[in-house]
């Protein structure tokens, strides 16, 4: 039996031990339509933590949206089946789920708003400012500020992968409880740019870290199940659901992180893959004259982990081509393939360039 009382959102009702869809309005669009931002809430019946899930800011970041696609419906994509992750009846506390907050930028398959407008640089928003502005700021009001904590789904932008791992402000201590529970074998510090959701709301009391998985427009499956093992860990850490957390057995909690870049422009030809061990001075990409000619190699400037990687095949002076973070590879294989249940070794990895300098 339900222990609490309705959620109450928007002016719709969610029942305990139930999920519904309900709106956030944002006003006509230039057909008259009606613009509204998708949200599902679960309620569960026992009352705790309400945990908000952003994804889809950008609007061409689309691993986040299956993320919580599937913590929604399950893997068959169909609430109330066996297969649900979150038992609605026995869920602790509440789930405010945002699969897509920049609608009509992923219509457009772009980041930014249709004003190009990049939404999480805006954060709080402004009740009457411009139309990014008014998106920020209904999601902010309407529900980050009725969130004890949030996770913030993101990729890499087009022309760049990221090994899934957890962003966060490390001098938050709270902040940092949640990015340890989400599991990623590598966190990396940042506060996050001005503006951003992930400052703004740990700025007003609520923690939030953030997740960057692969790339934009794809469903990459290895970084969508990175997300939902994360957030449930993130849920049973939080006490609301009962889960059995498989941590990895080292975790690297990286300051700062350094890229390789390019020092000859060109056709870019990537030897490795994001998740690579690489050794100082290993070739790790190979750069082309227009015909296919090989003009220069690009050396690893370290021994680590291939975190981040340049997709785009053309490449300036001055280029990222790999993020490589510090770390042996017997601590890489260690990292990967045993696990911890709650107390994982921990490495603190300082570089010389900061990872918001990219
Ligand atoms: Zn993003």
């Amino acid at each position: 039996m339900a222990d609490i009382d309705s959620f109450h959102f928007e002016g719709a009702e969610i029942a305990p031990g139930t999920g519904r869809e309900v709106s956030l309005e944002l006003g006509d669009g230039p057909a008259g339509n009606r613009r509204t931002i998708p949200v599902y809430i679960i309620h569960g019946t026992q009352p705790g933590p309400v945990l908000a899930l952003t994804a889809g800011i950008h609007g061409d970041e689309l691993n986040g949206v299956s993320v919580v696609h599937h913590l929604i419906h399950g893997d068959d994509h169909v609430a109330g089946t066996e297969d649900d992750r979150i038992s609605r009846e026995e869920l602790v506390g509440t789930i405010i789920c945002i699969p897509v907050v920049n609608i009509e930028g992923m219509l457009l398959e772009q980041r930014g708003a249709p004003d190009n407008r990049d939404i999480n640089r805006l954060f709080p928003g402004k009740e009457h400012g411009n139309q990014s502005q008014r998106i920020a700021y209904a999601l902010f009001n309407s529900v980050v500020k009725r969130a004890d904590f949030l996770i913030d789904l993101h990729s890499a932008p087009l022309s760049r992968t990221n090994l899934p791992h957890i962003r966060a402000n490390f001098d938050q201590k709270e902040c940092m409880e949640l990015a340890r529970a989400f599991g990623t074998q590598i966190i990396l510090h940042s506060t996050g740019p001005k503006g951003s959701l992930r400052r703004t709301a740990t700025k007003e009391g609520i923690p939030t870290i953030l997740l960057e998985a692969g790339t934009a427009h794809r469903f990459e499956m290895e970084a969508v199940h990175a997300g939902i093992e994360g957030v449930l860990n993130v849920m049973g850490h939080l006490g609301m659901i009962v889960r059995k957390n498989r941590l990895p057995a080292v975790r690297l909690l990286v300051r700062r992180s350094k890229w390789a870049r390019a020092e000859a422009g060109g056709l870019l030809y990537s030897l490795v893959n994001v998740g690579d061990h690489v050794k100082k001075r290993q070739v790790i990409a190979l750069v082309t004259d227009p015909l296919g000619e090989q003009t220069h190699s690009i050396e690893s400037p370290r021994t680590g982990i291939v975190v981040g990687l340049a997709l785009n095949p053309l490449v300036r002076v001055g280029d990222p081509i790999a993020n490589i973070v510090l770390c042996s590879a017997g601590k890489w294989k260690r990292a990967q393939r045993e696990f911890n249940a709650d107390d994982p070794d921990e490495e603190s990895v300082d570089d010389e360039e900061s990872l918001d300098d990219v």
